[in-house]
């Protein structure tokens, strides 16, 4: 039930209801796009969940967040600090994608490169191999410097990281 101020138009009415319609349905699209999945605390709730179901629960991060586009990559890990950021390009695809990325950013706590053993960790999720399609599918539509197969870049040293947050916070 909508409460229209008392003498109103029936022309200011009907651009009244408009505004309020408008702004209810931005705050809804709002609240579908940044959340519950959207939202950091829910990307931590999934990333432990994750962690239990595929890796055994051999370390959960110590925070993870959304962070603004990425050119160059899907998220990234700092196993230092357990940090892990997750691109905003992210947000709409599949869920089972985004759980791919999160399964493979938890293992780079355990093995920092790419490793067979680090790909031994990541396989255990049944959909490594369809999401990493997926993601290829979705860098070569937009054009993305992401090389194939490559969802992070972990040949990165620490100043690259620097240089990488500069971008993020863009
Ligand atoms: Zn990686």
């Amino acid at each position: 039930m909508v409460l229209v101020p008392a003498r109103m138009s029936p022309a200011d009415e009907q651009r009244w209801v408009r505004q309020m319609v408008d702004r209810v349905t931005a705050r809804e699209q709002a609240v579908a796009h940044r959340g519950p999945r959207g939202s950091d605390a829910a990307l931590m709730s999934r990333a432990r969940e994750l962690a239990d179901l595929y890796l055994q629960s051999g370390g959960y991060p110590a925070s993870i967040r959304w962070v603004g586009t990425m050119r160059t990559r899907w998220a990234s890990c700092t196993p230092a600090d357990g940090a892990i950021r997750v691109s905003d390009r992210l947000r709409d695809v599949p869920g089972w994608v985004l759980d791919y990325v999160l399964v493979h950013e938890l293992a780079h706590l355990q093995v920092p490169g790419h490793n067979a053993d680090f790909w031994a960790l990541v396989n255990r999720f049944p959909r490594t191999e369809r999401a990493r399609g997926y993601l290829d599918g979705v860098s070569a539509v937009a054009a993305l410097p992401i090389a194939p197969d490559l969802t992070d870049d972990d040949e990165l040293t620490d100043d690259d990281e620097l240089t990488d947050d500069d971008e993020l916070t863009g």
